[in-house]
């Protein structure tokens, strides 16, 4: 075979294992010669140019195995992706076998027990669909087209959070592909250190290829976007409003200005908003009083409305390729002062920024923090900074991007970050990321879990 450029009279290992994997996987394997790699390559986000030796499409786990073991064979290191939204871009690495699991995207419902089964490259808007078709959810994030493995692994922080708890928390049990090439189970009662270490640590210990998930009654739900004033006492008072309310209250507010969406009125675009998103999962009848309290906070649209729980991910700007720029990190106290200094770092951002607050609390905070890998349990308020810049502007101005990174560090210092932050909305992943993302005893039982799962690292590419 002369499938990537060598032949077997100079076959080297990388060359072997992978005429082997294409043996299994065949034009599922995409070398870097073969039509369609830079597309079977290709990740959300863009930055500097990262060329992996080969992308792997397996359609089942016997073939993930079969990847995981080549990749041994070769020498070669991993990355493994689902939906390829890591801000880290972690599913993309110079000279590794990517292992694109996105064909293992059946689901499951088994709406008599309330748990889905579905493939470790379901995305989240798929499995919701799907589980909608039995009027239940289970809790993702914002983003339809966001990998459900990969939300899951850092902990996956949404909407029916403070009613459900984080995704982790309705985690049952998972198939993973080892470094061995070996396959197991995690559950509470099978592989249970790997089990806690699956929910919220980030990955990084194995192929997962198969989840289970418990579902909930989510038929209709009252959602829509609500735009307040860029007041202190707006802000301020919408996080407070939710923090206060019952858990099957949710928002997830975003401070910027008001990107030309259809939805956003043309008087508004450009001018600093906040977009409250909130959603309302319990009883239809009760929707109006739960959303009460923000809409006493006098918003200036309301287009608020009762909607089936997949209509929630219809919609959002769609900012194209962009380099990404994103803080992550918790308040506790998010009073008038701190809302004021929010909107004045969006206000005078030298591009389009955004902060994104989430509430947690309610079912989030039920769940010890020792009991997953996830322990940020008793934060109030989840706070991304990001300043996401457009592929066009970072390549016409060597600036931007510079420029945006220090709006980020000066953004972060001015609005409190704090000494913590969630995985799954870190930039990179270096040993502080880390340390931050994980307190110190977290950080040591991950590492003897990774060092009884994956030894030699294997899955450690960062
Ligand atoms: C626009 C946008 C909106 C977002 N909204 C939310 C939100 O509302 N709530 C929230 O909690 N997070 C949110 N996120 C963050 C998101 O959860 C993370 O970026 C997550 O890592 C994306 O998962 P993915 O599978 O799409 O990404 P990928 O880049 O494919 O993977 C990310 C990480 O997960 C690992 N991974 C993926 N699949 C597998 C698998 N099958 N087996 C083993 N490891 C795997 C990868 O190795 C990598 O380390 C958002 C991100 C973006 C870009």
């Amino acid at each position: 075979m002369t499938t990537h450029g060598t032949t077997h009279s100079h076959a080297t290992p990388v060359s072997r294992a992978l005429d082997g994997l294409q043996a299994v996987l065949g034009e599922r394997l995409v070398l870097p010669d073969a039509p369609g790699f830079a597309e079977a390559a290709a990740v959300v986000f863009t930055g500097e140019p990262r060329t992996p030796a080969a992308v792997a499409r397996p359609g089942n786990t016997a073939e993930v195995a079969a990847a995981v073991r080549a990749a041994r064979d070769a020498g070669l290191p991993v990355t493994v992706r689902s939906g390829g939204h890591s801000y880290a871009r972690l599913g993309t690495a110079d000279g590794a076998l990517v292992i694109d699991t996105r064909l293992l995207a059946d689901v499951t419902i088994d709406p008599a027990a309330r748990v889905a089964s579905a493939g470790g490259g379901v995305s989240a808007i798929a499995y919701t669909q799907a589980a909608a078709e039995h009027g239940l959810a289970t809790g993702f994030g914002d983003t339809g087209g966001v990998g459900v493995a990969g939300l899951t692994l850092g902990g996956g922080v949404g909407h029916l959070g403070r009613r459900d708890g984080l995704t982790i928390d309705n985690l049952v049990g998972a198939e993973v592909v080892l470094a061995d090439g070996s396959v197991v189970r995690a559950d509470a009662d099978e592989n249970p250190d790997l089990f806690w270490a699956l929910r919220g640590g980030g990955g990084g210990l194995g192929v997962v290829t198969r989840l289970d998930l418990r579902l909930h009654p989510t038929a209709t739900v009252t959602g829509g976007m609500l735009i307040l004033p860029a007041t202190p006492a707006a802000l301020a008072g919408a996080l407070e409003a939710v923090l206060a309310g019952p858990d099957e209250v949710s928002a997830i507010i975003n401070v910027m200005k008001a990107p030309p969406m259809p939805a956003i009125p043309a008087e508004l675009h450009g001018t600093p908003i906040v977009l409250v998103l909130p959603c309302w999962s319990g009883e239809p009848d009760r929707a109006e009083a739960g959303l009460a309290p923000l809409r006493a906070l006098g918003p200036v649209v309301d287009g608020l409305a009762a909607m089936p729980y997949p209509a929630l991910f219809a919609g959002g700007p769609d900012l194209g390729p962009a380099v990404p720029v994103v803080g992550t990190g918790f308040r506790d106290v998010v009073d008038e002062a701190w809302a004021a200094t929010v909107i004045e770092r969006v206000v005078g951002a030298p591009g389009f920024a955004v902060v994104n607050l989430r509430p947690l609390g309610g079912a989030i905070a039920r769940v010890a923090p020792d009991a997953t890998a996830f322990a940020h349990r008793d934060r109030r308020v989840m706070v991304t900074a990001a300043m996401p810049v457009p592929e066009a502007v970072a390549a016409a101005s060597p600036e931007a991007v510079p420029g945006a990174r220090a709006w980020l560090a000066a953004t972060e210092q001015a609005i409190g970050l704090g000494d913590a932050g969630y995985v799954n909305f870190m930039g990179s992943l270096t040993g502080a990321d880390l340390a931050r993302a994980y307190p110190s005893a977290t950080l040591d039982r991950l590492g003897t879990v990774h060092a009884a799962y994956d030894p030699d690292g294997f899955f450690a590419v960062r």
